[in-house]
């Protein structure tokens, strides 16, 4: 079988440690073997880029437009395979692979556009004949570090503007979905990215992430991950005095109130809780239910869940997919006992024997805000329902939490929605829709635990990965 190398200085390079990519729905389906490099391997990426860099930053910006344009072009041509590479590598279900790749796509686009609008400003100086202009700058070397549950879109809205605005970059997807990683840089090769403007060293964070944190070479750290491994990584960061952006955990809450149109209601949390297995950060983990809506409520939302599909990511049937791996399915096994020892009733939650890694959506009923269950991030397909006496509750405790994602009300009340909008304590507000689902052109981020650093995606992603510099000019 192929190896899938390391895009290394514009060269593919294996190496000695390689890993296999398993389907998580058959894990009888090895998707191919991918090289997982050596600190030498980031190294010499770190290197590569620090050298194309310079000449990527002062080239016009046509150049870098039309690299992007290229990539998105692509991307899009092949939606449906690389969807499908997607959906087999991570588990999410055909429609959502396909329409993550097509967002990523449109990302691409998005900042080629981006590259030809990097606009500075210019004053008069308080000082007579003299003029100041603020021009914004490439950062210079760029490291990334993703995480598995969107293998497309992640890296390509971190890598879209980071080239738009004339940076390199050295990019490490995570160990378990290194195939959209491959095929972004597969695809940049081709669109005619300079040799070292882009480089991509899969391999364990241990190893990969580590050395790209730790390099004296690398300007700036864009993580998507974990809460433990993004802190690390600011600690790391702060020392050396690198530039560091963080998007990490949730515990995302979604407020039912008395007065909600029920069906949208249902179809929300459905939404928000199930679909990408639970896998999302913007995933509503915790229910909040006025009591006067509540029993209706938990009876719907129990039958909607009882009536999803789960399956093979590639069955067109399918509404959920696998769990991502044996141990993120032994994990939220874990969280269901627990929500039982807590007191909750648990509806579902079942491990579903199979070739891959399959449970049946959980509903922790009658839960508290204080329960483990409602403060930890499971990051799989289980959702508590908390109920509330009245729409003050409700806020308190969907503010109540170290997290600050996302937030969603669905209410019929314009009073309540304004109100919620402007107390809710996360970086994201949605009212009456899924906590989840977001536009790739307007700024994407959380507050709390969720997020340290400038915010990612839109023309918000120019305050990252680009540097102000002020000139005075006397002529
Ligand atoms: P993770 O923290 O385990 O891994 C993320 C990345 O960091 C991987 O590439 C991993 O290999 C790497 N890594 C691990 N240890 C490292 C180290 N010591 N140094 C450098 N890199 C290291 O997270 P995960 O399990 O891949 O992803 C799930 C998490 O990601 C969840 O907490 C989820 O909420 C979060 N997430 C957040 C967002 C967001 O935008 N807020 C989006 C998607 C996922």
């Amino acid at each position: 079988m192929t190896v899938h190398a390391n895009l290394i200085a514009g060269e593919w390079r294996e190496s000695a440690r390689t890993t296999e990519n398993v389907n998580p729905s058959d894990t009888s389906d090895v998707i191919g073997t991918y090289c997982q490099g050596s600190r030498e391997d980031v190294d010499d990426a770190v290197a590569a880029a620090r050298a194309a860099q310079p000449a990527w930053g002062a080239a016009s910006p046509q150049v870098r437009h039309d690299v992007l344009e290229a990539a998105g072009a692509a991307i899009m041509a092949r939606k449906e395979e690389i969807g499908r590479l997607l959906s087999r590598e991570e588990g999410k279900t055909l429609a959502e692979g396909i329409g993550e790749t097509a967002r990523a796509a449109q990302i691409f686009k998005f900042f080629a556009g981006e590259a030809l609008r990097n606009a500075g400003d210019a004053l008069a100086s308080v000082r007579p004949g003299i003029d100041v202009t603020i021009e914004r700058e490439a950062v210079g070397v760029i490291g990334m570090i993703t995480p598995w549950n969107f293998p497309i879109a992640i890296p390509a809205w971190k890598i879209a503007p980071a080239l738009a605005y004339g940076n390199a970059v050295v990019l490490k997807p995570a160990d378990l979905v290194p195939g959209c990683a491959w095929e972004i840089a597969n695809i940049l090769k081709d669109a005619g990215c300079p040799d070292g403007v882009f480089n991509l060293v899969m391999g364990r964070g241990s190893v990969v992430g580590a050395r790209i944190v730790e390099h004296p070479d690398v300007d700036a750290i864009s993580f998507t991950g974990s809460v433990p491994t993004g802190r690390g990584i600011a600690v790391a960061c702060a020392e050396s005095g690198k530039r560091v952006q963080l998007e990490m955990g949730g515990k995302n809450p979604m407020v039912v109130l008395d007065d909600a149109d029920l069906d949208i209601a249902v179809s929300a949390a459905v939404n928000s809780g199930f679909f990408s297995t639970g896998q999302r950060c913007t995933a509503s983990s915790r229910v909040i239910v006025t009591a006067g809506i509540h029993d209706r409520f938990l009876e719907k939302f129990a039958e909607a869940t009882k009536a999803l599909k789960v399956g093979n990511a590639l069955d067109s049937a399918t509404q959920v997919g696998p769990v991502v791996d044996a141990r993120q399915l032994e994990g939220n096994l874990g969280y269901v006992d627990i929500a039982r020892e807590e007191g909750c009733e648990v509806i579902g939650g079942e491990r579903i024997e199979g070739p891959g890694f399959f449970q049946r959506p959980a509903i922790f009923a009658g839960a508290r805000n204080d329960m483990r269950v409602c403060r930890e991030e499971i990051f799989g397909p289980c959702v508590s329902v908390i109920k509330v006496a009245d729409y003050d509750e409700a806020l308190a405790v969907a503010n109540d939490t170290d997290f600050g994602l996302s937030a969603g009300i669905c209410t019929t009340s314009l009073k309540a929605a304004t109100h919620f909008r402007k107390n809710s304590k996360a970086g994201m507000v949605m009212v009456n829709l899924p906590t989840a689902g977001v536009d790739y052109h307007v700024p994407f981020g959380g507050r709390k635990g969720s997020s340290y650093g400038p915010r990612e995606q839109g023309t918000y992603a120019r305050e990252f990965y680009t540097i102000v510099k002020t000139a005075y000019i006397q002529a």
